[in-house]
């Protein structure tokens, strides 16, 4: 692999780094079509597409994911591909340093990314680091990388094997390699690495990535947002608390909200005739007196959705009534 100093539409990341897209295969299409295999199914409208996707996101039916691949040249320093090579689904391709001589090329941090160890996250960093101690860092920062830059190329123009010198030569040296990977395995790369607990400088690869996938799969990244990294999950135990605590007459509120709600999308979706709606209200599980009904449907304030999104969340709600 020949080595690029910033390639055309690359995105910098940290001093000397960057993420490219090199090639890519499908979208939102590949995902509705693989799962319209599964499901039998032809073609549909736009608007169906999304709903699907949100579908299979939602229930966790990912292999459709799967059809949409990402191939990316990337360059950053050894400590953050590390962490990157975690990521065991990708194939990859790296920079050699067997073969290829090192590069005068290390990672020095920005004045405003050197802080102190955080007391409340072992895993991380905080507060702000007076000026002359962030000098000193970033000095030891540099006098390390060029020391044992020089000592590497004086042993390398001894001729000593370049496999064993580079041994020698400090983890923020930069690296390269092509990494390719799938977008179900991809969105949860950066699912973990996106988040405000993984460390910024992985963050910073990440968020780059997560801007390709946006142009590429659009409805893919918005669901992705909505069920898995904005979306909420409850275990047993905190289910229970809910179930016991919660006053049934929110859950009640939010039941007839949904049949309002489920009723107003149905009907935007097929018109029915008004004498139709009081009973397609009450199917949904809707309990006003009819006067009430018509007060509310002619206030305009109806929230629509999905109709399956909502009788699954109704679901989930009816479970929950003592
Ligand atoms: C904030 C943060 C802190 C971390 N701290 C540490 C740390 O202190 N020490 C440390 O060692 N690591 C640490 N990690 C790395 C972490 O434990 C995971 O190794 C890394 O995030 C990759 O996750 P993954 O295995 O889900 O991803 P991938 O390897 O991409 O795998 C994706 C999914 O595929 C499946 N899969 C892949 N390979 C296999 C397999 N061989 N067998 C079964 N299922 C498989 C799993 O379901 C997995 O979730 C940290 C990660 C983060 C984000």
């Amino acid at each position: 692999m020949t080595s690029a100093k910033f390639p055309e539409g690359a995105i910098r990341c940290l001093d000397k780094g960057f993420v490219r897209l090199v090639d890519s295969m499908g979208g939102d299409d590949s995902i509705v079509q693989a799962a319209r295999v599964s499901y039998g199914k032809g073609t549909r409208k736009v608007s169906q597409d999304r709903g699907l996707i949100r579908y299979l996101m939602r229930h966790r039916h990912t292999t459709p994911f799967e059809m949409v691949e990402f191939k990316f040249h990337a360059k950053m320093p050894i400590f953050v591909a590390r962490q990157w090579v975690r990521h065991r689904t990708a194939n990859i391709n790296e920079y050699s340093l067997r073969y290829s001589e090192a590069r005068d090329e290390f990672y020095i941090p920005d004045p405003e990314h050197v802080q102190f160890q955080s007391d409340l996250n072992k895993q991380g960093r905080s507060g702000k680091v007076p000026k002359e101690l962030t000098e000193k860092v970033r000095n030891y920062f540099t006098e390390i990388s060029q020391r044992t830059f020089e000592m590497y190329q004086e042993l390398n123009e001894a001729g000593l094997a370049r496999e064993l010198i580079r041994a020698i030569l400090p983890v923020n040296l930069y690296t390269e390699w092509y990494w390719k990977n799938d977008l179900h395995n991809l969105l949860h790369f950066i699912g973990l690495r996106s988040d405000p607990h993984a460390q910024y400088e992985i963050r910073v690869y990440s968020d780059a990535m997560a801007t390709f996938i946006q142009d590429r799969a659009p409805f893919a990244w918005e669901a992705y947002q909505d069920y898995v990294v904005n979306g909420l999950r409850f275990s047993h135990v905190e289910q229970s608390l809910l179930e016991r605590y919660l006053p049934a007459r929110v859950i009640n509120d939010l039941l007839e909200d949904l049949a309002y709600g489920i009723t107003a999308t149905l009907h935007n979706n097929k018109p029915r005739e008004d004498s139709e709606l009081y009973n397609l209200y009450q199917k949904q599980g809707g309990t006003d007196a009819q006067s009430d009904f018509h007060l509310k449907w002619q206030s305009g304030e109806i929230e629509t959705g999905n109709v399956r999104e909502m009788r699954e969340f109704r679901d989930k709600l009816a479970s929950m009534k003592p």
